[in-house]
Parts: C-alpha cells; structure tokens; sequence
C-alpha cells in the first residue's frame, strides 16, 4: 500500500467525521466523546481527538488513527481499512495488487451471473430454510444457460485456475454444471464458491480449488455475513454445511459459519478468534461428526479456549431438526451447548478404561500449548476437577531456574511478600483472600495476624516453610517488580477463573435463558475489560495507586 494515498487520506477526512459516521460522537470541550463500541459501558469513555486525529478508550484501551478504527469496527486488515477510507476520500487507489485482485472481481462477477433466486426456491423451501437468506447468501443456480463458457471465454485460464473450469484434451469444460452455488464470502467479494449438486452426482459437493484467494483451511462460508453478529455477543456457532448454517439462521441464531468441505483447521480457529472468544459447535452426530467435533475441541484448547458442543436430540443435525421439529428446538438445542469436557467426559464414561484415559492424555497435552500461564493453569484445573482426578501438586508457573526440577507455586512465591508488613499492604491492594485458593486458611492467618510468627506457622504449614523463612531475607527495593508481577497473576487467575465458570454456566444455562444470558455477557464483558485493564501497565498504577513513589 503506498504511503503517499495513505498521507492523501489523512489530508482529505477529518477522524471526527470518520468515527461519526460509524457511532454517534457528542462534542466536550476540543474532543469528542462517545460510547465505547469495543466494549460494553454506560458512562461513554470513548474520545476522539481531532487536534491528534486519534482515538482512545479509557474503558478497554482501545485507540490509534483512523484507519485503526475502521480497521476493528469492520474486523477487516490494515489494506481493507485504507480500501474503505479511500473509498470515502474519492481517491483511487491503483489496482497493482495484481491477480489477487483479478481473481476477487471475476469471481464477483461469476456470482452476479449465477444469482438466481427461483432457480433455488424450492430447494430452500423443502428445508424450511428462510427464503430471505437466498439474497442474504447470494445462492445462485448453474444449469446449461448459465455455464462460464462460453460466457467468460477469455478468462478461462483464470477460471481454471480457480478451480470453476477443468481442461482436458477437448479443451475447457465447466465445473459446476447442474449445482446449486454457495459464494463463500469473508470480506467484500467472493473468494470462492461451493456447489451442491441437484442432479445426484457422485460427488455431492465440489468447492473451489485453492489459490492466491482461497484457502480450504481458512474459508469459511457465512463469515462476512456474520461477522457483525458474532462480535456482538463474542460468540461463534460453526457447522459442517451450507444449509445447517442457514438452518441456525431461520432459527434466530445469526453468528454462524459452515467450513467448506474440510475439517476445522487451526487456521480456522484463528480466525474466529478474531471476532469471538467463545465457540460452540454443531456437527453431525454420527461416528464422524463426534469424532471431528472432539478433534476441533482439542484444537481450541491449544488456543486457550473450551469450546461448547452442541447436542440436539434423537442425533438429528441442524438442518433435519428444523424441518422436523421446528426452529424452536433447534433454538433450544443450541442455547444449551455443554461445554466440551464435560460432554465428552459422560461420553467416554461409557468407554473402556484405554478410551478415558486417551481423553485425559489428549485433553492434557492439549493444555500444554496455551501460551498464557493462568489461562493454562484455570483450564488445566478445570479438566482434572471434572474428570476427579487428583492434580499433581504444582503449577507450570515457574517453568526454569529452579535446579531441584520441582515447581514453586505461585502462592508460595507470594508468601514471603505477605510476611512483612511492609510489602503486605502493597500486595493486598492487588490481591484478595479469594486469590488464594491452595492454601487459604494460611494466607488469612498471616493477613490478620500484625506480626505473624513464622515458627508456628512453619510447624501448622510445613509445605510453606521455606517460603515463611525467606520472608525474613528479602529487600523491597530489589524485589518490587517481583512482587507486583506475582499479585497480578494471582488476580488475574482468579478473574480467568471466574470468566470460565461464568462461560460454563451460561453454556449449561436453562430456565430463562434470554434474561439469564444477557446479564452474564454483561458479567463476563466487564470480567474482561477489568483483565485487559490488568494487562495495560498504564492502568497499573491507577489500580495501585501510591505504587510507583517507592
Ligand atoms: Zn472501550
């Protein structure tokens, strides 16, 4: 992207103006305020600054020019975001983004030819699917008037490329002939298309080939359609077909995708966990659907992430059970996602002792992959408590440095802090007795004690001891980076705890739903911005204030 259309940009739009057309923008003095709309909040501590042209969020931390904004608000890339802006601005930007951008256009136009709403009417109403969805989709027909070629002659090569056309000694022949076609569209444009066959060949499904703008393992039909959605709330249903998904969409249920003719890859998750923190799956529920699902939850936990399953009854999947029994069970069904371990757990409870402990082993090394300690060390706590398995005792917070090779938990590198007066106060200001959860009694026997004797208390706690005794050789000086980084994780922990069980019970929720949800998103949301809060050093000292003077 050229600097110089970028330096245009800025010349010609105001951020004001920008940001105003996406949120309402309320004048206070020289900058403007608003509502933050990258968190929840009823006290606007979003700002835009025109003399800056930047914005900032002093609820989530959110900030940056204008192109950051759009970029978030649209969920798009840094290209897209100038794209967008340019567009506004009147300015051209020359297409040197070469065949990428061939490819995108040709396949729009391709979607345009093959729309065609009553071509696929029927079909759609025999799966009781919203009529509505075909322009929604953009689901297109491609009989024997409506082949590629001739009609894009010139571009078979291109068509070829993209998989739309296949060459042999005769030349070109068309691809998806006699197929119902579902564009796949993430941003703006098609990156490829689906197609269901409705004459009965033997391949039910063909898809797109991949190329410089499809990829099999990060398409995901329906993205762009629920993108919005999906931000909203966090959340993301992923299905195993086009219809499944329009299926959950005549339900109610709008932040849903379909993987296109492929398991869900890492790739995928890391897409979506652009957009969602939170991922419920709905796939068939034979031998294969079970198995993929449980392949997928694997794959999330290596991300930090439970994702919930979604159970409908009599192992109909979503499409069968909206034309069976109507969309309020197919509601039901996926409002009432378990999360994965727990569903799995009863599963393999049926199982032999070789499957369960598979499970466990999997599920386990699974863990080892979440990057973030106390993300890992909830999730880790989590598995062990629901399958009742005694958990070794040690966390991986302290991974190296410690020669004997056996693990100091975080709460007894936090005893010593605790100890003295001194450091006490500036611990607790970060830390409450609900952080410590291995041992508790001893860590509200040293808060409430002026001077606590580390004699008795070694003899009482003797897996504390030599953690009682270093508090009598430690120096503040040295060792308040120390101290603080171990409050923060502490609470940190708890508030990620806190966060899963809330995920948990929502997953799990029943009676009023409606109301039950909503008021935990709203839980969950300011669990969230307090952890990001947590995370941002600037927030730091406001949280502890009276830390920074020493
Ligand atoms: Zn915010």
């Amino acid at each position: 992207m050229q600097k110089e259309i970028i330096e245009r940009i800025k010349n010609q739009l105001d951020i004001v103006d920008v940001i105003g057309r996406y949120i309402g923008l309320t004048k206070k003095g020289v900058s403007y305020s608003a509502l933050c709309p990258f968190h929840t909040e009823k006290t606007p501590s979003f700002t835009v600054n025109p003399s800056m042209q930047i914005f900032k969020c002093f609820g989530c931390g959110a900030g940056g020019d204008m192109f950051e904004f759009v970029r978030m608000y649209e969920s798009v890339g840094f290209v897209e975001a100038v794209e967008i802006l340019a567009e506004t601005a009147g300015i051209a930007i020359k297409q040197d983004n070469g065949v990428e951008y061939e490819y995108l256009m040709l396949n729009n136009e391709i979607m345009e030819y093959w729309l065609d709403g009553d071509a696929v009417k029927s079909f759609i109403s025999e799966r009781h699917i919203d009529h509505g969805l075909i322009d929604t989709y953009k689901i297109g027909y491609c009989d024997k008037n409506r082949l590629l070629l001739p009609k894009f002659e010139n571009k078979a090569q291109m068509m070829n490329e993209l998989g739309l056309v296949y060459k042999d000694r005769d030349g070109y022949h068309d691809r998806f002939v006699d197929r119902m076609i579902f564009p796949i569209i993430q941003h703006r444009y098609p990156i490829g298309f689906g197609g269901r066959t409705m004459i009965g060949n033997a391949a039910k499904y063909i898809n797109s080939k991949d190329s410089d703008i499809y990829h099999k393992s990060e398409a995901l039909f329906g993205l762009g359609q629920a993108k919005t959605d999906i931000r909203k709330n966090k959340v993301v249903y992923i299905v195993e077909g086009y219809t499944d998904a329009m299926a959950y969409v005549t339900a109610g249920i709008k932040a849903v995708v379909a993987t296109c003719g492929t398991a869900c890859t890492k790739n995928h998750i890391r897409l979506l966990l652009r957009y969602a923190d939170t991922l419920i799956l709905s796939y068939d529920n034979d031998r294969a659907g079970v198995s993929a699902e449980y392949r997928t939850c694997l794959l999330a936990l290596k991300y930090g992430v439970i994702a919930s399953v979604v159970r409908i009854p009599h192992g109909k999947d979503p499409n069968k059970t909206l034309i069976d029994d109507g969309p309020a069970v197919l509601l039901k069904a996926a409002e009432n996602a378990i999360p994965f371990h727990i569903y799995y757990k009863n599963l393999f409870s049926r199982c032999t002792v070789k499957e369960r402990l598979r499970f466990f082993s999997e599920t386990t090394n699974a863990v080892k992959y979440i990057q973030d300690d106390a993300v890992r060390t909830v999730i880790t706590d989590e598995i062990y408590n629901t399958l009742g398995i005694e958990k070794p005792h040690k966390t991986t917070i302290t991974k190296k440095g410690n020669p004997a090779g056996r693990m100091i938990t975080i709460e007894q590198q936090a005893i010593p802090y605790l100890f003295d007066k001194r450091y006490r106060s500036k611990m607790l200001k970060i830390v409450g007795p609900e952080d410590f959860v291995e041992n508790h009694d001893l860590f509200l026997e040293i808060i409430n004690n002026d001077q606590p004797n580390v004699n008795d208390l070694s003899v009482k706690y003797p897996k504390y001891e030599q953690y009682l005794y270093a508090s009598t050789q430690i120096s503040l000086a040295k060792n308040m980076d120390k101290l603080y980084a171990i409050a923060m994780h502490l609470r940190k922990r708890t508030l990620l705890r806190e966060m899963y069980a809330l995920e948990l019970q929502m997953a799990s929720s029943t009676g009023d739903v409606a109301e039950s949800l909503s008021q935990k998103w709203q839980l969950k949301h300011d669990l969230l911005v307090v952890l990001s809060k947590l995370n941002t050093e600037k927030n730091v000292t406001h949280i502890v204030d009276g830390w920074k003077e020493q």
